[in-house]
């Protein structure tokens, strides 16, 4: 615990794509004191267990498995006079920038100048997903399996079940193949799948079968799993499994936030910002998909880079105050969110450069921002973005949808 400050410029909570970036682009910007605090005993985020390419594109100029490219982040974030902290779990954020610590050598306090929260997203588990029967071992999420076989070399089951579709559940359905496991198959709710094209051969492919339309409504099994109940309209069936993946249905990694004094969006789930990823309490800013659920990689390193311009700017005294931001607000019905959600008035090139949003459903008609219509044709997976509003005009208007 000697290593850690208890006063530093700019303290990282989270040490993923958009922590490291952020850390690299800060000392780049001549920041003194940078210190990143990851809860694990290593630093790198949800690649490092997503043995898999192509991560790196974007930030390193060719395809990585993610385990080399968190690798290469940290080196990057060391090479650049970051300090990195692993096991240092951040418990709780206190107004002005003082946060709790919680080390393996006991309990701590940092004031930072400012702090950036980029605690990433995970996966919903079973519980908030009302799947009823019994609690047996072996219901995992992708994270949970990708983290025992890749970084623990174990082979959790055999014969499992991924429900899902998304394009983490392919990540899992990959890591079960490398580990020489077969899943009995891929199980969607809907009518078709929510990974888009190529992925939707993958299934055909790995000689997966694709069951859509279907539903995971009980786990069987006393110590570990045995069995399932799938149901397809009213018609039921018992599928054998020993396992059980439960892939995506992502929501941003916030018990911190909701446990602070900080706003959260109850759309994004993530803290509420504005342009330059400045969250309620102008100490605190945030990027990375703890921001929205779910971005890629590079996409978050992008914007961890962007936001620490926006706190270099901010230590400089050159942003424009908090305070005079305004909510970019919803007439009618049909997003599920938008971000960020507070415009301040034009100052440094914003760190958050489009409106971001996603749909709540499949949703047509007119979405008129700024004095443009735009005509929308979506579904609730697919990314939007839009040219960001002006301080005096963040009304959004939804027509036909
Ligand atoms: C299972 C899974 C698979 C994925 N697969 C892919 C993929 O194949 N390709 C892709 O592009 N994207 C994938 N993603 C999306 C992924 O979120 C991004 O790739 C990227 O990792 C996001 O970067 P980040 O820095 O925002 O968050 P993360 O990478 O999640 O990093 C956040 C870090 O914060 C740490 N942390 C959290 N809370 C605290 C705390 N209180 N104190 C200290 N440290 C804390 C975490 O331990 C973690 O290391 C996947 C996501 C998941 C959950």
């Amino acid at each position: 615990m000697s290593d850690l400050p208890q006063l530093c410029d700019v303290l990282i909570v989270g040490g993923g794509p958009a922590g490291l970036a952020a850390a690299v682009r800060l000392r780049a910007l001549g920041i003194g004191s940078v210190h990143v605090l990851e809860r694990e005993s290593e630093t790198g985020g949800i690649p490092r267990h997503c043995a898999h390419s192509p991560y790196g594109l974007r930030e390193f100029r060719r395809p990585m498995f993610g385990p080399a490219f968190a690798r290469r982040l940290t080196a990057a974030a060391e090479a650049a006079g970051a300090s990195l902290h692993r096991q240092v779990t951040v418990t709780a954020l206190h107004p002005g920038g003082r946060v709790s610590l919680s080390t393996p050598d006991g309990m701590a306090e940092i004031d930072a100048r400012a702090v950036l929260l980029a605690t990433g997203v995970r996966e919903s588990p079973r519980a908030v997903r009302l799947i009823g029967g019994t609690k047996p071992g072996g219901v995992l999420n992708t994270g949970a399996l990708q983290g025992l076989v890749h970084l623990d070399g174990l082979k959790p089951f055999s014969r499992p079940l991924i429900l899902g579709t998304e394009l983490v559940s392919f990540s899992a359905l990959l890591t079960c193949r490398q580990a020489g496991m077969r899943p009995v198959a891929m199980v969607e709710p809907n009518d078709r799948m929510t990974a888009q094209a190529p992925l939707r051969a993958a299934p055909l492919v790995f000689g997966v079968p694709l069951w859509l339309n279907t539903d995971l409504v009980a786990i069987h099994g006393a110590d570990r799993v045995e069995g399932v109940t799938l149901a397809t309209g009213s018609t039921t069936r018992e599928v054998e499994v020993d396992g059980v993946v439960l892939t995506g249905r992502f929501r941003p990694e916030n018990a911190l936030l909701r446990a602070s004094h900080l706003a959260v969006d109850p759309g994004t789930l993530g803290p509420e910002v504005d342009q330059y990823g400045r969250c309620s309490d102008p100490a605190y800013f945030a990027a990375g998909n703890l921001l929205r659920a779910v971005e890629t990689a590079g996409w978050c390193w992008a914007e961890g880079r962007a936001v620490a311009g926006a706190i270099a700017a901010d230590l400089a005294g050159r942003l424009p105050p908090r305070a005079a931001a305004q909510a970019v607000s919803v007439e009618g019905a049909g997003l599920a969110w938008v971000l960020p959600q507070r415009i301040a008035p034009a100052g440094p090139p914003p760190a958050l450069p489009r409106l971001q949003a996603r749909a709540a459903r499949d949703l047509g008609g007119d979405l008129l921002l700024g004095g443009r219509r735009h005509r929308l044709a979506t579904r609730p997976e697919r990314r939007m973005t839009f040219d960001l509003p002006a301080v005096e005009d963040t009304v959004i208007r939804l027509e036909g949808c």
